[in-house]
């Protein structure tokens, strides 16, 4: 369990851990003291990552370990046949940085110089790495597995080598094949996207789109907490780039993995400019289909399992997908190889235009004679505009072709699995699901305050400030605010009850998935907690008493973080256990760090 708290410092992490960084050696100068094995490998190392290594040792040419000759003879090697001196490191370097060398590494920990080396290094901030003795470097390498652009790098922070290796293959082994080459084309049509949407000259705001692609540690952009309208013209000016973070972010690896050109080309070609896709304007008569279906089905919140035999039936027997974008990847799992998919290119500011595109989709494969699977994430009709395409298939005379089937909603399974009873007598008795989102980006008006209520808000994340504050304190407009004028019938306002700022709540994200987070903490610090944790959508917020209903908050602490989801269990006929709140399923251990880079 991680804590922080605002008034005072966070507690010291229980395990000392290192800063880890991809460091860009392009042209530098690596010293290279040794002429064993090791030092052949170094070399390998420090050249793939572009830095001109030299090796400097005393052993006559004709003894050196044939990789460290071989690297000579191929001339990538340079090599000093001599003892080091201690003014190598300040006249060996490049050029632009006084000759002072970039790194310097020591092959051998029993090389007696090692300690002086180690010491001169660290007095000239010279990056110093001597094997075996972590006493003597500012630095280790992690035990890395590249594939393309992607490397993946392990340490133990010295907890054993061995250890690491076998993280960073079992790591390297849970992803598909392919993964690499995927970051380089994503990477590639990003580039693209950028350089093109840059010659039509966009908002500078638009950079925000996507990350800037420098930073991978970062999984949660400044631009985040902004809400983007659908009116937003920013938004309708960097689709592409959009599209493609979400891309990045939603699509199974898997899928990720096996991108094709054809992909590639539907990613470019998306919304080029604002103009609408032609559609059928609403209810102009069309043919009858005589064998065509619908299915509008829910996928549940993000584990498998949580799917209902007749939505599983459903996608082995469809002609063709049309899934929502948060449709969980472990479902997408379950499509048959043949059966095509299309995923909703829904992101903020395009929500509109995916929904008609899907639906557009749906018409055709229908018209066609298909059974086609709308595919959408939790239940149909909780906040998934599963009763938009109903009226909108009968619009088009497809009433009686159409089959709704229910799913798991996030909005109730989410607490469940956060270990929150939504109602228990005498703490709850009344459950309400709202959005924090209304039509076009607008604030909804807020619920009151029921002290035996749990609110469930979903799409709410990203304007928490907003909605806490539209909660907790009256806001007028005119003079008057929105829900305390009268209603019908009434001649005189009522006040809405406000939340108090210590009401318990909880974001959960990722529900049931691998990822699954909670946070736990009050509406005073909902904000703050989401703004240092940073995100992991989709997720919800919980609020209400039922939020330590069985959840005891420790003292001081103003929020606090389960990371993890530990599984249904279901196969070793195992009680379904539910958060408590300490800490179990922590995936961050300490003493283990796992990097990736996609450079
Ligand atoms: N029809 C869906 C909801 C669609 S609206 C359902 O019944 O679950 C999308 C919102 O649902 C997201 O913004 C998020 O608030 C919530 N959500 C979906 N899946 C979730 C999950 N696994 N964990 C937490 N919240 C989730």
């Amino acid at each position: 369990m991680a804590s922080s708290s605002p008034t005072t410092l966070p507690p010291p992490p229980a395990y000392h851990t290192s800063l880890l960084a991809a460091h860009n050696c392009r042209g530098h100068i690596h010293l290279i003291l040794g002429s064993n094995p090791l030092a052949a490998s170094r070399a390998t190392q420090s050249l793939a990552a572009g830095a001109k290594p030299i090796i400097i040792t005393s052993v006559p040419a004709a003894d050196l370990h044939h990789a460290v000759a071989a690297h000579i003879a191929s001339g990538a090697v340079t090599h000093l046949a001599r003892a080091y001196e201690e003014n190598d490191l300040s006249t060996l370097g490049r050029q632009e940085v006084d000759h002072v060398v970039d790194a310097v590494f020591v092959t051998s920990s029993r090389d007696p110089i090692a300690p002086t080396v180690s010491a001169t290094c660290k007095r000239l901030r010279i990056p110093i790495n001597v094997v075996d003795a972590p006493a003597l470097c500012s630095f280790s390498l992690l035990s890395v597995h590249v594939d393309g652009p992607l490397q993946i790098g392990v340490t133990t922070n010295g907890r054993g080598c061995k250890l690491a290796s076998r993280i960073r293959r079992e790591v390297a082994a849970a992803l598909p094949d392919g993964l690499g080459s995927a970051c380089a084309t994503l990477g590639d049509v990003r580039r693209r996207i950028m350089q093109e949407d840059g010659k039509a000259k966009l908002h500078p705001s638009a950079k925000g789109a996507e990350d800037e692609g420098v930073d991978d540690s970062v999984d949660q952009t400044a631009a985040f907490n902004k809400l983007v309208t659908e009116a937003d013209a920013d938004a309708a000016k960097t689709r592409r780039i959009r599209w493609l973070s979400q891309i990045c972010e939603y699509w199974p690896l898997k899928r990720l993995s096996a991108i094709t050109d054809a992909d590639v080309a539907a990613i470019l070609k998306s919304y080029p400019t604002s103009t609408s896709p032609d559609l059928p304007s609403g209810a102009t008569p069309q043919p009858r289909p005589t064998t065509g279906r619908i299915i509008l089905a829910g996928s549940g919140p993000g584990h498998p399992d949580l799917l209902t035999q007749a939505t599983h039936k459903a996608i082995q027997r469809a002609d063709l997908i049309l899934a929502d974008k948060l449709v969980p990847a472990g479902v997408l799992d379950l499509i048959p190889r043949r059966t095509p998919v299309r995923i909703a290119r829904k992101f903020p500011g395009n929500a509109d235009r995916a929904q008609e595109e899907l639906l557009q989709q749906a018409l055709d494969g229908v018209r066609a004679g298909q059974t086609v699977l709308r595919l959408k994430q939790g239940d149909p009709f909780i906040y998934g505009r599963g009763g938009e395409e109903v009226a909108f298939f009968r619009a088009h005379g497809l009433g009686d072709r159409v089959v709704v089937l229910p799913g798991i909603t996030s909005s109730l399974s989410a607490p469940l699995f956060a270990g929150i009873p939504a109602t228990q007598r005498d703490v709850a008795d009344q459950v309400l699901v709202c959005t924090g989102t209304g039509k076009k980006g607008k604030p909804p008006v807020p619920p009151e305050f029921v002290a035996s209520r749990t609110v469930v808000f979903l799409m709410a994340l990203h304007r928490i400030g907003g909605l806490v504050g539209e909660l907790t304190t009256r806001v007028e407009e005119d003079g008057v605010w929105e829900s305390d004028k009268p209603r019908e019938g009434e001649t005189t306002g009522r006040r809405r009850a406000l939340w108090p700022l210590d009401t318990p709540c909880a974001v959960v994200e990722r529900a049931s998935c691998p990822d699954q987070r909670v946070i736990r903490t009050t509406l005073r610090f909902v904000a703050e907690a989401i703004e240092q944790e940073g995100s992991r959508p989709p997720g919800l917020l919980v609020v209400g008493r039922a939020c330590e209903a069985l959840f005891t908050p420790a003292e001081g602490k103003t929020w606090a973080v389960e990371d993890g989801f530990k599984g249904l269990d279901l196969d070793l006929g195992v009680e379904l256990e539910l958060g408590n709140g300490e800490g179990e399923g922590v995936v961050s251990e300490g003493g283990k760090d796992v990097a990736v880079t996609s450079s």
